[in-house]
């Protein structure tokens, strides 16, 4: 990428306040001090969507196909945020992950991720066998292990408002309350119109999380990849129960299913948390069960890449379902790893919504996602390790979307 420092873009606009959104922002303080950079955010408040939550983790980049821009933004973006917590007196826990084979059959996929994880250059990873495993985590259950020493936890609330307290000491604002409406691609920029005012710009990032889509759409993209909204329920281990993990405990992934498989997360702030499940949600922002939002169920149920993927998982999802409806179903998924725990050491804690990309074939967006439309960038799909890697992303984007002005 060439110097972008030089670039004629003076009017820079975002759109989310998430952490990717503030992320980008900032990027564009550091490389066009001179430009005005607006993030428009309808919501009264930062982060209040999936970066406000999530499991707070600091992922090491063991999980994902070696070359992918997870693979590579996941690991730079971890060294980026260990920095930048450690500057700002944000808390970030180094606490460990060990992710455990239950039996034999789970070996082969934990030596492919230990493969993977080498492929990535994730530092310090370790075997470990049954007696190591319960030195590190003594009640949990397993055959072997993988540790990743390096794997942590932090707040990304915190991380969103020191990101969000750095645009404006550069100049920059945060417009809340300002829902983007419209989007009119000019020869030299982007007007958007918000439910405040309208906005001309040298140059536009979209970073809407769960409604990307929709807002990409307003900029002229394609239809695809379809937002799918997946709510992630958690319950919390009783304060007198938390020392049943010291840190991180995860399944080896299915590959099929890369989101699925709950486990137990050490929150930086206190508390263990139980989860999530991957259940559909019929709104996009809807954290209750009984939350449904019709418009958006209806465009879940005609998308083509629901309907494919429905087809092809729906004992997966009855599975989730039931463990969503029952909290004794959800005890046994989680005693399966530490078989201690029982359902009367469970509380219910706060949901998330994941915004998972659809192809139109219904398969499941696994990368990162990023779409140019002349001076509009959208983010088309940005899940989980994204909040890790946002100043990744962020440093990724703000170049290519300089580039072209
Ligand atoms: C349950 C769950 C657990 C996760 N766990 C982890 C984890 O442990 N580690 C990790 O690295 N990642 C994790 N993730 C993923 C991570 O949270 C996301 O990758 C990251 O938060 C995405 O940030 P974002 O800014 O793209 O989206 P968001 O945080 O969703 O922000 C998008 C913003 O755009 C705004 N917006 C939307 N439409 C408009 C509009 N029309 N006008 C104006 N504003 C608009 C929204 O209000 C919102 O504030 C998890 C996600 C979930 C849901």
């Amino acid at each position: 990428m060439g110097d972008v420092t030089d670039t004629q873009a003076r009017r820079i606009g975002v759109v989310g306040a998430g952490i990717i959104g503030l992320a980008v922002a900032r990027r564009m303080t550091e490389l066009v001090p001179a430009a005005t950079v607006t993030v428009l955010e309808k919501e009264d408040g930062l982060a209040q969507h999936q970066t406000g939550r999530n499991s707070g983790v600091v992922h090491a980049g063991i999980y994902y196909a070696p070359g992918s821009l997870k693979a590579q933004l996941c690991r730079h973006g971890g060294e980026l945020l260990r920095t930048y917590c450690a500057e700002r007196g944000i808390p970030l826990d180094e606490c460990g992950k060990l992710v455990v084979a239950l039996d034999e059959s789970e070996l082969a996929r934990l030596r492919e991720l230990e493969r993977r994880a080498a492929a990535n250059g994730v530092g310090g990873m370790r075997w470990v066998e049954r007696d190591e495993l319960r030195e590190i985590e003594p009640n949990a259950a397993g055959i072997a292990g993988l540790h990743s020493p390096t794997t942590g936890i932090t707040d990304y609330r915190a991380v969103a408002a020191a990101f969000a307290d750095d645009v404006r000491s550069a100049g920059g604002s945060i417009e809340l309350g300002a829902k983007v409406l419209a989007i009119t691609p000019t020869s030299d920029g982007a007007r958007v119109d918000t439910t405040v005012d309208t906005y001309s710009f040298d140059v536009l990032v979209i970073c809407a999380g769960l409604q990307s889509d929709r807002v990409a759409r307003l900029a002229g993209d394609e239809r695809e990849p379809a937002i799918v909204p997946f709510r992630g329920e958690y319950y919390r281990l009783k304060p007198e129960r938390e020392d049943l993990v010291r840190g991180l405990l995860y399944p080896v992934p299915d590959p099929a299913y890369p989101f699925l498989g709950v486990h137990f997360t050490r929150r930086v702030r206190g508390g263990v948390d139980v989860g999530p499940n991957a259940v559909l949600a019929f709104a996009r922002e809807g954290y209750r069960r009984r939350d449904v939002e019709l418009g958006d169920l209806a465009e879940t149920l005609r998308s083509r890449g629901f309907r494919a993927l429905a087809r092809r998982n729906w004992r997966m999802g009855a599975r989730e379902l039931r463990g969503s409806l029952s909290k004794h179903a959800f005890a046994a998924a989680a005693r399966r790893y530490v078989p201690a725990v029982s359902a009367d050491d469970l509380v219910p804690a706060p949901a998330g919504v994941r915004a998972q990309a659809l192809d139109a074939d219904g398969s499941l967006v696994d990368d990162f996602r990023i779409h140019t439309l002349g001076r509009v960038t959208a983010v088309r799909n940005a899940p989980s390790p994204g909040a890790t890697s946002s100043m990744a992303i962020a440093e990724h984007i703000a170049e290519r979307a300089l580039a072209v002005v």
